[in-house]
């Protein structure tokens, strides 16, 4: 058992000035955690670093700034490579975030798709997961198949595979579920597509901040993260594409960084990475992307689930007292969200009252109107848990729920 003393997670969070804030004269308790994480000091030092003595456009200048800025995006693109375990550099493309990347791919397969081909998505994913590919069915004529869930909130097996057909191009699913928790047994997906002749994109939001990912071991064709939910910035992100299949595909954007050679009647792209990369990136999101990296690698993140996993059992048992509180998500592997509903209250009443005691959950359908549909609900509460959380702040929590049924019932 990891402890909170083994961790020190006193020390931890005393990297993250926001934890030791007061919202509304109590002090804050962030389980907001699968919306934005927070970021720690080492990663805001970078973001202050950067733009105080590095600040300039990159590959592209003759000058020593503009050589430092360049081997500080590249050497970010390096850690995530690294942490990722890709292949090749080549295969990071740095976007705004999970949704930009999930974006780039569609927009890529609509030069690929023809009428009648297929794409299998899930019933658990989150809205930029369902919109895109809606969009693009209808551009290319394909036809959007769905793997039902069960009542536990997992992904039926059985049915997704009767979903292949030989016209089935691209599965995708969602790591980790952002509504439920829910670990999507993501290798078995994947071999089972590749067995089809279909590529895979995972939507890693919700599974990198709490899991080690190994790309080449999953054997993944794409996966797009988001580092605001890794301890970094917002506005930046990260889309991995094996690179026989990121060659394959169009520009997502055109523009200046992305070409060779450019004529007025003609242009040719600029290799891999930067084919992908049209205009100014955002360097110093870049950079503090992957110093978030080097941040959470320190913590090290087998200690991360294995703390967080404690923190969710204990959660989870704690929550279950209340009588008339129903878990949705309730799968023997997941990550730690919690998302429930007391009786007949509305989510938004519970999440209103406890935020006046200073505690930060969300409420809603959570971007995943579909699941709400399925269990019939118009909302969750729902807690998200992070490595500087704490047993205490559960237990507060806990005690304000209580405090809000008794005020709402
Ligand atoms: N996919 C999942 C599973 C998410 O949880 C989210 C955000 O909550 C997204 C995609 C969209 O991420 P972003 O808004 O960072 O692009």
């Amino acid at each position: 058992m990891l402890t909170e003393e083994i961790l020190n997670i006193e020390k931890i969070r005393a990297d993250f000035p926001i934890l030791s804030r007061k919202v509304n004269g109590h002090p804050l308790i962030y389980f907001d955690n699968a919306a934005t994480s927070q970021t720690p000091k080492q990663v805001v030092d970078a973001i202050v670093n950067y733009y105080e003595f590095h600040n300039s456009n990159v590959h592209r200048g003759v000058h020593q700034i503009s050589q430092e800025a360049t081997d500080m995006i590249e050497n970010a693109r390096d850690i995530i490579k690294e942490h990722f375990n890709a292949k090749k550099r080549e295969e990071i493309i740095f976007t705004k975030g999970t949704t930009e990347g999930i974006n780039l791919i569609a927009n890529g397969f609509s030069a690929i798709l023809q009428k009648g081909d297929e794409i299998i998505i899930s019933a658990l994913e989150h809205h930029s997961n369902i919109v895109p590919w809606q969009i693009l069915c209808e551009k290319t004529g394909a036809k959007l198949k769905v793997i039902p869930i069960t009542q536990e909130g997992k992904l039926d097996m059985a049915a997704f595979e009767k979903l292949f057909s030989n016209k089935t191009k691209l599965v995708f699913v969602a790591h980790v579920s952002n509504a439920l928790g829910t670990i999507n047994p993501v290798k078995e997906i994947i071999a089972k597509a590749h067995q089809h002749g279909a590529a895979v994109l995972l939507d890693g939001a919700q599974a990198t901040p709490h899991m080690k990912v190994d790309l080449q071991q999953l054997d993944a064709d794409f996966y797009v993260a988001s580092a605001h939910k890794m301890y970094g910035p917002t506005g930046i992100g990260m889309l991995y594409g094996k690179e026989e299949w990121l060659n394959k595909l169009p520009p997502y954007q055109a523009g200046g960084e992305m070409i060779d050679q450019v004529t007025l009647e003609k242009s040719t792209y600029a290799p891999l990475p930067h084919k992908f990369e049209a205009g100014t990136p955002n360097i110093c999101g870049a950079i503090a992307f992957g110093e978030a990296i080097n941040y959470i690698n320190n913590i090290g993140l087998d200690n991360i689930a294995a703390y967080e996993e404690e923190l969710l059992k204990y959660a989870t048992e704690k929550l279950q007292e209340i009588e008339g509180l129903k878990i949705y998500g309730t799968s023997a592997n997941k990550a730690a969200v919690i998302s429930f509903n007391i009786e007949s209250l509305h989510p938004y009443d519970i999440g209103s009252i406890i935020d006046k005691l200073g505690i930060a959950v969300r409420t809603g359908h959570h971007c995943t109107q579909p699941i709400m549909d399925y269990y019939q609900i118009p909302g969750t509460v729902r807690a998200s848990f992070a490595f500087y959380n704490t047993k205490k702040e559960i237990d507060n929590f806990v005690k304000a729920v209580k405090r809000a049924k008794t005020m709402l019932l």
